[in-house]
């Protein structure tokens, strides 16, 4: 088959390959790739370095699929079924936060698309433990947003508790972002969007999702935010921007006294950030990562239940040959999510 291979550590060393199908065994099913969708996280592996023992891999963890073999002894699936799946292909099920229920962030977790093929292929091989049947309702497009949308559901539902009529700011309009946004939203919270010029578009879909303010991050967003609440301070800051240490210098002069920062965006670097603030401040800092079984539950009802518009976050839809202008939209910032479909076999 043909897939979008990363074969080697540099930067840019991305490409279309031909490469074995993926095999069946007792654990996987193998589905049919139908939607792929391009995350931020991609973006940012694709110009860095990575380690030796992770490539060659097949990146794409964002996806929706078709089961098409299955091993003889399950019963919970059939061939044909409509489906999406989580990013963990295995943890260990024995440690502390396993047995926990928080197996997201076991230390033996393996991941799809960190090490283990991803979808940005026509066949991908997916534990069974880990899928979801989408309902009738959801297409493939939207199945594959669910992802990130339980990525969003764990930031701001799980790891933040953003109040009725109290402003929440989020810095960042990414996909991540719009959908912090609307998680905020479903609690009655008021939204303080923050987004560069070049983020128009999506500054304005923020504003159709319901943001209450709209904020230039060029301008003085600090000032802005401390007008906003009489110079104390958001009780909540969510900062979904990677790549960039500024924003979280930002969200400490941002934050109310005694309030909460939570982190989803990546560094990827090291950051020289004093947290002088954040004690003289009394402010948690917490951070969010991944998504639980129980996530994908919810977050599927929701998108199917209507209260979370996943649609409204997909900009483009391409064919995976066409990865190098969906990765360019990325990278521009053209697009909102750019959704790959792989061509079938
Ligand atoms: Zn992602
Ligand atoms: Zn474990």
């Amino acid at each position: 088959m043909k897939a979008l291979v990363r074969y080697d550590t540099k930067p840019e060393t991305l490409e279309f390959q031909e490469v074995p199908r993926p095999r069946l065994d007792d654990t996987h099913a193998i589905l049919r790739v139908e939607a792929v969708g391009i995350c931020g996280r991609d973006l940012e592996h694709f110009r860095e370095e990575l380690d030796a023992k992770k490539v060659p891999f097949i990146p794409g963890h964002e996806y929706s699929g078709t089961i098409i073999e299955l091993p003889a002894s399950e019963t919970r699936f059939k061939v044909g079924d409509r489906v999406t799946a989580e990013t963990v292909d295995f943890v260990c099920g024995e440690c502390q936060v396993c047995d926990a229920g928080n197996y997201n962030l076991c230390k033996k977790r393996k991941n799809i698309s960190g090490g283990m093929n991803g979808a940005f292929a026509p066949f991908m091989s997916v534990p069974l433990k880990y899928i979801h049947i989408l309902p009738d309702n959801v297409s493939f497009e939207e199945g594959a947003m669910i992802e990130p949308t339980c990525v969003s559901y764990n930031t701001m539902l799980v790891n933040s508790d953003p109040k009725e009529g109290e402003l929440t700011v989020i810095i960042g309009v990414g996909a991540i972002g719009l959908l912090c946004l609307q998680m905020a939203k479903l609690r009655g919270a008021k939204v303080a969007l923050v987004g560069l010029p070049i983020d128009e578009a999506r500054m304005k879909i923020g504003k159709e999702l319901g943001a209450d303010y709209l904020i230039d991050a060029e301008k003085d967003p600090v000032k802005e935010i401390l007008d906003l609440t009489n110079q104390n301070g958001a009780p909540l800051v969510v900062d979904t921007v990677g790549g960039s240490a500024k924003t979280i210098d930002q969200a400490l002069e941002m934050v109310r006294p005694g309030g909460q920062i939570t982190k989803v965006g990546w560094f990827m670097k090291t950051t020289n950030t004093s947290l002088d603030t954040l004690v003289r401040k009394n402010v948690r800092l917490q951070g969010s990562f991944s998504h639980t079984h129980q996530m994908w539950k919810e977050c599927i009802s929701l998108i199917a239940d209507g209260k979370i518009n996943v649609k409204k976050m997909i900009s483009n839809v391409l064919p995976l040959e066409k990865w190098r202008e969906g990765f360019e939209l990325g990278f521009n910032r053209q697009g909102l999510k750019v959704i790959l479909i792989p061509e079938q076999e």
